[in-house]
């Protein structure tokens, strides 16, 4: 007598694996059914199990079953197929061997569903790996194969989950495709004369529009040479943002234009930038600028391009070099058509007659219209309507807005569009996939949410006790100062977490405790309390909420507008050198009830002073859903019809901005004033 009714089950059927056609009684098809033929206990004890199962309505059950569901065309066949092997005197029904999907982490009953085994069962070969893990937990990929083979199946790792399948990654063919315009990025050293250079290529200024000389808005643009080529360019805030693109794996960038200013030589950022462009493998053109300056010597500065191995044609190597000036407009025709020939070469193609795919070069909350990005179609052509995911959000296409400021129904590839629409503020590098359905986009973007919270949960976790234990003690000599940072848009938000990354030395670091896009909010604020760390603001500015939890918990929150100012503060509060400084006060708020227009002194706010006190010597800012739209003082601050100093919480007052005259019913004044007080971050 065997020792155990399992291992007399494992005896009898391997017996009758042997012995075709003896067995009796309903089979299952799809697993090795547990007969116990041959020891009557265990038989009875099998009986008795099969009895109880089936009280429960199993899945196998409930689509085998004759009375509830049809019976799909696979069970169909499945019948035909057992009916035929019995005819053929086959009796032992095949295991079928399935093909599982994998992805990357599976519930275990959806993985049960894959294998169509039952669950309970599942969690018992679970168990005996060692594993105590419920129906509804997920286990990882490795894990779920060992499973997998265990029941005789074949694991096939997706890469991504299933539902990312839906994305259609079909390849185009070659007949499909057509060309496409480069997309050209501009880089250099600062001051060397980006900015100024996409300007003249566009002829239009936007220097004048700049706070602090830092280019803070991605935008893209096309242009058209005189020979017809039509070119996309990227306008970046250095280099900063195309690596955190390129890590994002959206690699944008077709051709580098490198800008190096003529009376100067290779700088640390053109370096940086040679290594940017090599490291993308993307080809780069070299456009010597300021050349109408009488300080300029070209040759200078092709000479010291070769000690970064960029040989350039005029000494014989194979990278285009173009001697432009963005003052004058000199050689500007020449180097556009460089690129135009570069982009030849390069045989750039794509198939415009697909669903969209495209790239997210900036991405912000925009005042009225909510979360915009900038997003620039790779394949496939973004139309009106379209359905997509982008990085965590998905959305639909309410407006397409192109580089012209114009709405457009469609954009191909290489055409940057304004996209309206979003449930979110995607990342810059994010990608842009239109779907069929609202479902599958929502589905995706659930998925990826979930995918990003378990890859930082088991980041986390994979941390050894040995690394827990060197990184304590490399943090018991370093002080951090940690920050959390709020910006306009992405672009500013992730320039400044890499300026501020950069700062310290031995003693002292600063930590990005969280940087994110929007207002400052409560939970902004919590999380600067529990580290004790202050909150700055870029161009943003605390919600109401937010300010009031700041000052009951004695949080500091610093607004900034220039990224400059900024990181010098934060700069010398780490190296404890905090001078005096002249600093703000906020004295008070009002909001914006209604707006008149008087004539000879041009839009007048009718207010509500809702905080603090209204002061008509203090400074003012606009603020637009908690962004800062103008800043500037007040021509002036009237209490019925006489011209006041003060208005106190609670009054109504008419307010005019000196040279300013955009405001709108539900805007928010600030109103504060300069004082000169010791630092103390
Ligand atoms: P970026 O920091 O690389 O974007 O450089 P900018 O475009 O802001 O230019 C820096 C400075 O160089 C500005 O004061 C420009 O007026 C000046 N500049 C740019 N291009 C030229 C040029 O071709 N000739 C001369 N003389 N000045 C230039």
């Amino acid at each position: 007598r065997p020792a155990s009714p399992d291992r007399a089950a494992i005896e009898a059927a391997a017996a009758r694996a042997e012995k075709p056609g003896v067995a009796a009684g309903p089979r299952r098809t799809d697993r090795v059914r547990r007969d116990v033929a041959g020891d009557s206990d265990a038989k009875a004890k099998a009986k008795a199990e099969d009895s109880r199962r089936t009280g429960r309505l199993s899945l196998n059950q409930a689509l085998d079953g004759e009375g509830g569901r049809q019976r799909s065309m696979a069970a169909m066949k499945r019948k035909q197929d057992r009916a035929r092997q019995k005819a053929m005197g086959n009796v032992r029904p095949e295991k079928q061997v399935r093909d599982v999907q994998l992805p990357e982490t599976i519930v275990v009953s959806e993985l049960a569903n894959r294998m169509a085994e039952r669950a309970a069962d599942v969690v018992k070969s679970l168990m005996k790996m060692g594993m105590m893990v419920s129906m509804n937990q997920a286990i990882d990929a490795d894990t779920a194969e060992l499973v997998i083979e265990e029941f005789g199946h074949k694991a096939v790792r997706v890469s991504d989950a299933d539902v990312e399948q839906v994305i259609d990654t079909v390849q185009d063919k070659a007949e499909d495709l057509l060309p496409r315009p480069p997309i050209v990025t501009i880089m250099g050293h600062v001051d060397h004369g980006k900015t100024s250079l996409l300007d003249a290529i566009r002829k239009a200024n936007v220097v004048s529009g700049e706070a602090g000389g830092i280019t803070q808005h991605i935008g893209a643009y096309q242009v058209k040479t005189d020979s017809g080529a039509v070119l996309t360019f990227l306008d970046t805030p250095g280099h900063a943002a195309f690596t955190s693109m390129r890590a994002r794996g959206a690699q944008v960038t077709d051709i580098v234009v490198l800008v190096v200013a003529a009376d100067d030589a290779v700088m640390p950022q053109t370096i940086e930038a040679i290594n940017h462009a090599k490291a993308a493998k993307v080809p780069m053109i070299v456009a010597i600028n300021k050349i109408d300056k009488p300080s300029a010597d070209p040759d200078r500065v092709r000479t010291s391009l070769l000690h970064q191995e960029v040989v350039v044609e005029k000494m014989s190597g194979d990278v285009q070099d173009v001697e432009v000036s963005a003052k004058t407009g000199q050689g500007l025709d020449e180097l556009l058509e460089a690129i135009a020939l570069q982009a030849e070469i390069l045989e750039l193609q794509a198939n415009p007659n697909r669903p969209a795919q495209g790239a997210v070069i900036e991405a912000k909350l925009d005042v009225g219209r909510g979360p915009v990005a900038t997003v620039l179609v790779q394949n496939g052509t973004l139309k009106r309507g379209d359905i997509f995911v982008v990085g965590e959000q998905w959305g639909k296409v309410r407006a397409l807005i192109n580089d012209k400021g114009e709405r457009v129904d469609e954009a191909g590839p290489s055409v940057p569009v304004e996209v309206l629409g979003l449930d979110g503020t995607p990342a810059a590098g994010d990608v842009l996939n239109v779907v069929e359905t609202e479902a599958q986009a929502r589905e995706i973007a659930d998925y990826r949410i979930q995918q990003t919270k378990d890859k930082r949960a088991a980041a986390g976790a994979a941390t050894t006790l040995e690394q827990l234990m060197a990184k304590a003690k490399a943090d018991e000599s370093v002080s951090e100062l940690p920050v959390v940072v709020k910006a306009d848009v992405q672009g500013s938000a992730e320039a400044i977490v890499q300026a501020l990354e950069k700062i310290g030395n031995e003693e002292v670091r600063v930590r990005v405790l969280h940087y994110g896009v929007g207002a400052i909010t409560e939970s902004d604020v919590g999380l600067a309390e529990a580290s004790k760390a202050p909150v700055i603001g870029f161009n943003v500015r605390a919600n109401a909420p937010a300010r009031n939890s700041a000052n009951q918990k004695g949080v500091e929150i610093r607004y900034y507008s220039i990224i400059y100012d900024l990181v010098d503060d934060i700069k010398a509060a780490a190296s404890g050198l905090l001078s005096n400084e002249v600093r703000e006060n906020f004295i008070g708020y009002a909001e914006i009830r209604e707006v008149f227009r008087v004539t000879g002194v041009g839009n007048v706010a009718g207010c509500l002073v809702t905080e603090g006190v209204a002061r008509r010597s203090a400074g003012v800012r606009l603020l637009r859903d908690n962004v800062v739209i103008h800043e500037g003082t007040l021509k002036t601050l009237k209490r019925f019809k006489d011209e006041v100093k003060e208005v106190i919480s609670g009054q109504e007052c008419g307010m005019a901005f000196e040279n300013y005259d955009d405001i709108r019913k539900g805007d928010i004044i600030e109103i504060f004033e300069r004082e000169e007080v010791e630092r103390s971050l």
